[in-house]
């Protein structure tokens, strides 16, 4: 080190506090960066790698950006999954005695960018925490941006907790090295990239300061820790108060339906499968939110359908006044319009990074406020009534913003020009002498004008020369000798100056700097008074985000023919008339034909659906999830009736085109996803499974088949749909009481085949797909040859079928419903008939549970 310069130096050693992060360092008007960090800054950002002498043998390899367009280059190194440390010069050169001091005063990372050209306005960005403490992984979720903070726990061995960590779809994970080792593997499957970083939790003093000793008593060590880790990183990074976050939202996992990554994905809930476009997702259909955090706050319900029939309830009965009374909803809509980013306006406030214009978005965002509440006062829902009831509109910050802020405040916060006249007597006083002295500036315009006779001659400013009176060289031989003192020469007219108006400049500049301090002070002042009253705007803006959520719900609901749907909390899933929501939505022309569900305890809670290609199985099996899931975010569904149980958690099993994860063979997939199915699934799952044993040779694949619907019926005894195109699987209907056969109708006219999408009662005909290749041309030999060869099939199928196996049932026994159960020993050699009696037992004892 000692061969390098004295700022090389310097470099090196705040260089080595900020390893991970590329070193953006400070250096007159640009950013440099050095070494390394060169190399791959300009591989990265496209720029020239250059070479600057620092006292090494060889020079040293150096690339820079200039510092007023670094945001973008900043915003692009996030992106691609860097840290960027920024470090500033932090004396002023001009004082400096050798080498000027510098240091980071912010560590940009993906988790924690606040740069609005690097944030989605209508989804969080959440930086996640994970810990182990006390044989328990806690999970903590942080939006810099808008200050919210999320810790919830699992127990040590679950796997439940990358799912949930996946909810948050983070962009950087911090944490305990051992829980971090275990997310990397799950995190390569996730669909954007994440940067994982070991962290030690933070000392409890600043922690407590934080958040407060009682806040932190109420956690368990797990979550706890997971906060601790989260803020110690928080704080080391962004190197300021963050007066935002304050309140830590505790929620236990299972308040929520669970819906596992590949389920989130195959119903294409907030984003599509094949581009992974939010058009065509469900949350697409559903955003007609007004404000960005309303639609983040979508985001989140779908993100996470509730388990509790009293908070669904009430959300629909303020969906369901809101969809009846279109004028309501149309003046809240009016009123939504008008308010801003609340949400991200406090964090910058609490940042110190927002300008005259945030705050006037927050004034003007107020003042519409009273308005809105004042709807939800006077609508008929309670749910409205008591979400607004006592809001605390903030009417005092936005008057105190209106007194404080121009109009139309410039951009930055240090050149003046943004606080309102008659706000401070001092201020005032300032101004009034700068404009007097503009005033004088054009009075002594005019005499030296009529003196000289010199009519364009004109007083002007430049920073190196102050105010100098400006004369063409057209002009100068009618200047009388003597008159000015000649200060810069140009091509094509003279500057000067004199004695009178230098001392009318000293005064000038004095005020306008004095004015452009104090206005600044003035500035910061107010946002330290908003500062301390960042958890009344927070609150505000929740309740606004909720109000957002629930008119979009209507508006939608309104628009697309929905109903309230009937959350219960018995078994039965019943639905009149269901459709698909998205693609009922974006069919043109044609009308999407609605089918009725009927999941019943005591009729069929399995239905095995067959039917051709294309006849619409797959769809009809998304929209039975669909269904349920809008019902427990308390929208209404696309149905003519719905009685909807909660349910718990979805599983899907559906085929996609990118099943191929990490090299696994689709069946491989398949048989995972089953396995997690047949460890997690409660009375209370839907399961959904697509062409349930495709992917092997056909008699295995048909043995699984049957074998894994069998226990789905007898030990798991939950709501399931499987749709197949093992035909030969029908006779099972005859076996299991609780499953029922269905297809998708399919109609012959002549040489036409016609989807008629409708579900019916009993298996579909087994020769459609000789049917299709007939229609498809293929020789009249080939088409007589394959029916006769599945004439054969199907009789060896009857033999085969005669001496078929009993199912056994599993030693394992039942989900949470042992007690009800016969002993598992019971079930073994009575067949199936004594198995199924034991799960209209479960069934019964779950009603009952409810
Ligand atoms: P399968 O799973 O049986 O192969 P899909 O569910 O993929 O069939 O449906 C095929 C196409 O049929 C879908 O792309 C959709 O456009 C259309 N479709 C499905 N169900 C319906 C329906 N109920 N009404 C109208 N069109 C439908």
């Amino acid at each position: 080190m000692s061969g390098y310069t004295p700022m090389m130096q310097q470099y090196l050693a705040i260089k080595e506090t900020a390893r991970d992060a590329i070193l953006f360092f400070r250096l007159g008007d640009f950013y440099e960066m050095f070494f390394d960090d060169a190399i791959t800054a300009s591989r990265e950002l496209e720029i020239t790698l250059t070479g600057r002498e620092g006292g090494a043998d060889k020079k040293i390899p150096m690339c820079g950006v200039p510092y007023h367009s670094a945001e973008g280059y900043i915003a692009r190194l996030i992106e691609k999954g860097f840290k960027v440390a920024i470090c500033e010069q932090v004396e002023d050169p001009s004082a400096a005695k050798g080498v000027v001091r510098r240091e980071i005063i912010r560590v940009v990372t993906p988790g924690t960018v606040m740069e609005t050209k690097s944030l989605a306005e209508k989804a969080n960005n959440f930086i996640v925490s994970v810990s182990e403490a006390g044989g328990a992984c806690g999970v903590a979720a942080c939006d810099l941006t808008t200050g919210e903070l999320y810790v919830t726990s699992f127990s040590a061995a679950s796997e439940s907790l990358t799912d949930e960590i996946n909810v948050y779809h983070p962009s950087e994970i911090v944490g305990d090295a051992a829980v971090l080792e275990r997310l990397r593997a799950a995190a390569a499957g996730w669909n954007r990239p994440v940067l994982f970083t070991d962290r030690e939790p933070m000392a409890d003093e600043p922690l407590r300061r934080q958040f407060g000793q009682l806040e932190l008593d109420a956690l368990q060590p797990a979550r706890r820790r997971a906060v601790s880790l989260l803020t110690g990183y928080l704080d080391e990074t962004q190197k300021r108060s963050l007066a935002h976050v304050r309140r830590i939202s505790e929620y236990e996992p299972n308040q929520f339906m669970i819906l596992d990554p590949f389920t989130r994905r195959n119903l294409e809930l907030t984003e599509t499968v094949r581009d992974r476009s939010k058009k065509g997702s469900l949350l697409w259909l559903l955003d007609r939110t007004r404000t960005s955090m309303g639609a983040r706050l979508l985001r989140r319900w779908i993100d996470k359908p509730l388990l509790s029939k009293a908070m669904i309830d009430e959300r629909l009965e303020a969906v369901e006044k809101l969809y009846l009374n279109f004028i309501l909803r149309d003046e809240l809509r009016r009123e939504l319009n008008e308010i801003y980013d609340l949400e991200r306006l406090v964090g910058r406030v609490a940042y110190g990074s927002a300008n005259g214009r945030d705050l006037n978005a927050l004034k003007t965002s107020l003042q519409h406020v009273p308005a809105l509440i004042a709807l939800c006062g006077e609508s008929e829902s309670a749910t409205l009534r008591k979400l607004t009831a006592g809001t605390d509109d903030c009417a005092d910050l936005a008057a105190t913003i209106e007194t404080v802020i121009v109009d139309e405040p410039p951009v930055s916060v240090r050149e003046g020009g943004l606080i309102r006249a008659g706000y401070d007597a001092y201020l005032d006083e300032l101004r009034e002498a700068s404009v007097n002295g503009k005033k004088w500036l054009a009075e002594l315009e005019r005499k030296e004008r009529e003196a000289t006779g010199i009519k364009s001659l004109k007083i002007g400013y430049n920073k190196v020369f102050g105010y100098y009176l400006e004369v063409s060289k057209a002009n100068i031989g009618s200047l009388p000798e003597g008159r000015y003192e000649r200060k810069q020469t140009l091509t094509n007219a003279e500057r000067y100056v004199t004695p009178e108006l230098k001392e009318k400049e000293t005064l000038i500049l004095e005020a306008e700097e004095k004015m452009v301090d104090l206005e600044y002070a003035k500035f910061v002042e107010l946002r330290e008074h908003l500062t301390a009253h960042l958890h009344r705007l927070q609150k505000l803006a929740g309740t606004i985000a909720a109000l957002d959520v629930f008119q979009s719900f209507a508006a939608v609901g309104a628009e697309q023919r929905y109903v309230k749907p009937n959350v219960t909390e018995r078994f039965d899933f019943a639905v009149a008339e269901g459709r698909h929501p998205v693609v009922e939505a974006v069919m043109e022309g044609t009308s999407f034909i609605a089918n009725e569900t009927k999941l019943e305890r005591d009729a069929a809670s399995m239905l095995l659906i067959t039917g051709p290609n294309m006849a619409g199985k797959s769809t009809y099996m998304r929209q039975v999830a669909l269904i349920g899931i809008m019902a427990q975010i308390g929208c209404f569904v696309p149905a003519k009736q719905a009685e909807v149980p909660l349910i718990d958690r979805i599983f899907t099993r559906i085929g996609a085109a990118d099943d191929l994860i990490g090299g696994q063979s689709t069946f491989m997939v398949e048989m995972k996803d089953i396995q997690t199915m047949t460890e997690k699934a409660t009375a209370r799952s839907l399961v959904i499974i697509d062409e349930l044993g495709r992917g092997t040779s056909t008699g295995e694949g048909m043995a699984i088949a049957q074998a894994v619907i069998e226990f789905v019926h007898h030990e798991v005894g939950c709501k399931a749909l499987v749709s197949t195109h093992f035909h030969e699987l029908a006779h099972l209907e005859d076996t299991l009481p609780h499953l029922a056969n269905a297809c998708m109708a399919v109609q012959e006219t002549g040489d036409n085949v016609t989807f008629l999408r409708k579900l019916v009662p009993g298996a579909a005909g087994s020769s459609y797909g000789i049917y299709c290749a007939q229609l498809a041309g293929l020789p009249g030999s080939i088409i007589e040859r394959a029916y006769a060869l599945l004439d054969l099939h199907e009789a060896r199928e009857e033999t085969a079928a005669a001496a078929e196996a009993p199912y056994a049932g599993s030693p394992a026994g039942g989900r949470g419903v042992d007690a009800a159960r016969p002993a598992p020993g019971a079930a073994h050699g009575h067949g199936a008939a004594s198995a199924s009696a034991s799960a209209a037992a479960a069934f019964a004892a779950e009603s009952a549970a409810s």
